[in-house]
């Protein structure tokens, strides 16, 4: 996907989910709890497998994921989402993950 598809997407989801679940997703980024990684690991898994699981075309975005290594410089194409940041918040839950 380009750089603005990329951007679009971005604007669109925080247009309709506002900027909380970023927010969110962040702070446990940032502020490590075990809860949380335990379960973005396992949604690591399914998002893995994921054809939306992609490497984010902006490299400003780009986040590196020390703890879920899997995770680093990668983004949902689905919603434009930083996966490290979207996998540990729990606003806005993928449905594939409860499949
Ligand atoms: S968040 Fe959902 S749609 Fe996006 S890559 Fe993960 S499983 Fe796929």
């Amino acid at each position: 996907m380009s750089k603005l598809k990329s951007i679009t997407k971005k604007a669109k989801t925080i247009a309709k989910s506002g900027i909380e679940p970023y927010q969110e997703g962040k702070h446990n980024f940032e502020n490590e709890n075990p809860d949380v990684e335990a379960l973005a690991l396992k949604r690591s898994e399914i998002c893995s497998g994921c054809e939306y699981f992609k490497t984010e075309p902006i490299k400003k975005f780009h986040v590196t994921d020390d703890r879920i290594p899997v995770l680093s410089k990668m983004y949902c194409e689905d919603c434009g989402c930083i996966s490290s940041f979207k996998l540990r918040q729990s606003i806005e839950v993928c449905k594939k993950w409860r499949e």
